[in-house]
């Protein structure tokens, strides 16, 4: 496991993955790279009416021997840390410590996985996603994604592309907030996951679990106890 550091950070470039959400591309000013396990997180340390804010943002990328790393943030109205992430510019420097988190999937991990997310809440799976794609796997790399608006489906042209290039990737998606005109699946993520769970037919899968508290529980709940999922089976980050 990584043992978390301090360094700097420069924002190498940003844009808005949806209306509510920005990516950001950070990179390590002493050009080392980030070693991390898919699924870990930073804090970034920003400046705040004359003190500092501490903020954790999953790491969206995967760990690719690189000093540069992605994260993506929500903009929560009213809320300083994001909405400080949202104006910084370009070149702008800053201190971040990391990486941290027990939420993770190793890229050669080789066993089926049922990733389920809301909003900002699939970057990890993300990164743990395109980690195994990297390392050649050909297990089953299912994900159920949740969002309010289509306009808020997060890297959808990666996510169709993975599916039309690997067989093992599908993607499920659902809206909680459809207006008319989108046919795909509607509702909670806690609506499908017992039918995708029977899809996918491998009760020694593991299923990840990431988004605000709400959500995550109550999935987690599912999984436990109306899905009969082995607690070891299922990790989980929560936002809040
Ligand atoms: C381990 C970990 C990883 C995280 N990774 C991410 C990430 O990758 N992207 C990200 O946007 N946030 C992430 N967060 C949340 C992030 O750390 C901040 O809490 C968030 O940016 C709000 O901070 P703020 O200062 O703007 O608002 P605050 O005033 O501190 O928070 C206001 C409220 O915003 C809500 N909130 C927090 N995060 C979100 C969110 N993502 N979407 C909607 N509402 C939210 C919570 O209910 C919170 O109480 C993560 C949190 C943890 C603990």
């Amino acid at each position: 496991m990584t043992v978390p550091q301090s360094f700097e950070v420069r924002l190498e470039r940003a844009r808005m993955l949806s209306p509510s959400v920005r990516e950001l591309v950070f990179s390590r000013l002493d050009g080392n790279p980030l070693n991390f396990v898919p699924g870990q997180w930073v804090n970034l340390m920003l400046p705040h009416e004359g003190g500092e804010l501490k903020r954790a943002y999953s790491i969206a990328s995967a760990p690719r021997g690189e000093s540069s790393f992605e994260i993506a943030v929500t903009r929560v109205a009213g809320g300083p840390g994001s909405e400080h992430l949202h104006r910084l510019v370009a070149g702008s420097r800053i201190r971040a410590v990391g990486p941290s988190g027990l939420f993770t999937r190793e890229a050669g991990d080789r066993s089926p996985a049922l990733f389920v997310g809301t909003g900002t809440g699939v970057t990890p799976l993300r990164s743990m996603i395109e980690a195994a794609l990297a390392a050649g796997s050909d297990a089953p790399l299912w994900l159920l994604f949740g969002v309010r608006h289509e306009a808020e489906i997060l890297y959808r042209e990666e996510l169709e592309r993975w599916t039309a290039e690997h067989p093992n990737v599908r993607v499920f998606v659902t809206l909680s907030r459809p207006t008319d005109g989108w046919a795909g699946r509607t509702g909670y993520v806690q609506v499908h996951l017992p039918m995708v769970w029977a899809e996918l037919a491998r009760p020694d899968a593991h299923v990840y679990v990431c988004g605000l508290e709400r959500m995550v529980k109550a999935v987690r709940d599912l999984c436990r106890k109306d899905l009969g999922i082995d607690r070891k089976h299922v990790h989980q980050e929560r936002y809040d």
